[in-house]
């Protein structure tokens, strides 16, 4: 089987890994896919870093020897708004895939979730939409919380906390 798991990913967090890591043990390829907002222009990092980050996380996971079954893990992107927009199970179908990963922090996740899930099985209900719930020491992780946490002093060791290190190097060079 195969899945799209999209988001903004502004930027991916550990949060974000806990859920792939869940993922991955059910299908043979995930494509980690932002989706694009063209008119939401306050993201922090551009389409560019965040596929960058991505690409970091793939490359480690597909890599990784804790990882025992083949698993190929893809990058993209696709807009959501303005020319070319698609929704998200139109993209999912267009790579080949017939599920779409979401994770689930809290109550509040949960039902817009759900709403969601409804929705895009209305709009193509060749593609499901599986949850997975995030452990409880990552479900406070967000990437609005991982971008508050830069500037004061000491920021680096504490964002260090809450995202991949396999991207720390790009992170860090990216924000200062
Ligand atoms: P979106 O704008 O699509 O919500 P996000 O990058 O914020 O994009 O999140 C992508 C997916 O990852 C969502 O399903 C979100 O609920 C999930 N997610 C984000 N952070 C966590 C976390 N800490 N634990 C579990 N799931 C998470």
């Amino acid at each position: 089987m195969k899945a799209v798991y999209p988001g903004s990913f502004d930027p991916f967090t550990n949060g974000h890994l806990e859920i792939l890591n869940q993922a991955i043990p059910l299908f043979s390829k995930i494509t980690l896919a932002v989706a694009v907002n063209p008119e939401k222009p306050n993201s922090m990092f551009g389409l560019e870093d965040r596929l960058a980050f991505l690409r970091d996380i793939a490359s480690e996971a597909m890599h990784s020897e804790k990882i025992e079954q083949y698993i190929q893990i893809a990058v993209g992107s696709y807009p959501v708004k303005g020319p070319g927009a698609l929704y998200t199970v139109d993209y999912a179908e267009s790579v080949g895939a017939t599920h779409i990963i979401r994770g689930l922090r809290n109550g509040s996740d949960f039902e817009y979730e759900f709403a969601m899930a409804q929705i895009n099985k209305g709009l193509n209900p060749k593609i499901r939409t599986v949850f997975f719930m995030a452990d409880t020491d990552v479900s406070s992780v967000s990437s609005s919380m991982v971008r508050g946490l830069i500037g004061p002093q000491g920021w680096e060791n504490a964002v260090k906390e809450y995202i991949p290190m396999c991207m720390w190097e790009r992170f860090f060079k990216l924000v200062v």
